[in-house]
């Protein structure tokens, strides 16, 4: 089995830089999926780059209204309802059908993604939990760094999820499309769907609790 590598870019729709992402997936031929910040989408012109990314066959998620503190910390509680299903409320009927919910929390996995009520939230209400295998950070100056991170988790995985973010990619789309040409010269499958081990929580149910993800399931 060749290894794979699921594309996600996270906290977006950012006009002036989604659609140069759209621009160059497009080409590629590269699907995706975008976890979006449900506040986000209240801008139009942003909404309207997620409509555009569902049409062009991306698949849209939910990662929460405000991206506010992870929902495993102490004021979780009190938000967790807000942020996730009033973020699906705003993505309506863009977002996939299994219902993709990725908490935030500085790209470190933990129990400060979930709190105990956001998880039996998700739970109740048919949620996918989405997490990743690599967030190479991206968002650190000089923001092109991240590709080492990356490869070195090809390397490590037999199925690489990677989180990368629109607003910080889409002005390195050369630096983007090296990769990608790397990624194709060895033989790394792109692939738009997500490993079982990605998925602590698959339409409501406790997937498959491995001890990566015990912390949050
Ligand atoms: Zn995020």
């Amino acid at each position: 089995m060749p290894r794979r590598l699921t594309l996600t870019f996270d906290n977006g729709p950012w006009t002036g830089a989604t659609e140069h992402l759209l621009d160059f997936l497009a080409t590629r031929k590269l699907k995706s999926t975008f976890f979006v910040v449900g506040r986000q989408l209240e801008d139009p012109s942003a909404r309207s780059l997620v409509e555009r990314a569902h049409a062009e066959g991306h698949w849209i998620g939910n990662h929460t209204m405000t991206h506010g503190a992870p929902l495993g910390r102490e004021d979780g509680p009190v938000r967790y309802a807000e942020e996730i299903g009033a973020a699906q409320d705003a993505i309506g009927t863009l977002a996939h059908p299994r219902k993709f919910f990725r908490p935030n929390g500085g790209g470190a996995m933990g129990q400060h993604l979930l709190c105990p009520e956001a998880v039996d939230y998700l739970k109740r209400n048919d949620f996918t939990v989405v997490t990743w295998t690599s967030a190479p950070g991206d968002w650190k100056p000089p923001h092109t760094h991240w590709t080492k991170g990356a490869f070195e988790a090809l390397e490590r995985d037999d199925w690489t999820v990677l989180v990368l973010h629109d607003r910080f990619i889409a002005p390195q789309l050369d630096v983007l499309a090296r990769f990608c040409d790397q990624v194709e010269e060895l033989g790394v499958d792109f692939v738009q769907d997500f490993p079982a081990r990605c998925l602590p929580i698959e339409n409501g149910k406790v997937h498959d609790i491995t001890e990566e993800i015990s912390a949050i399931a």
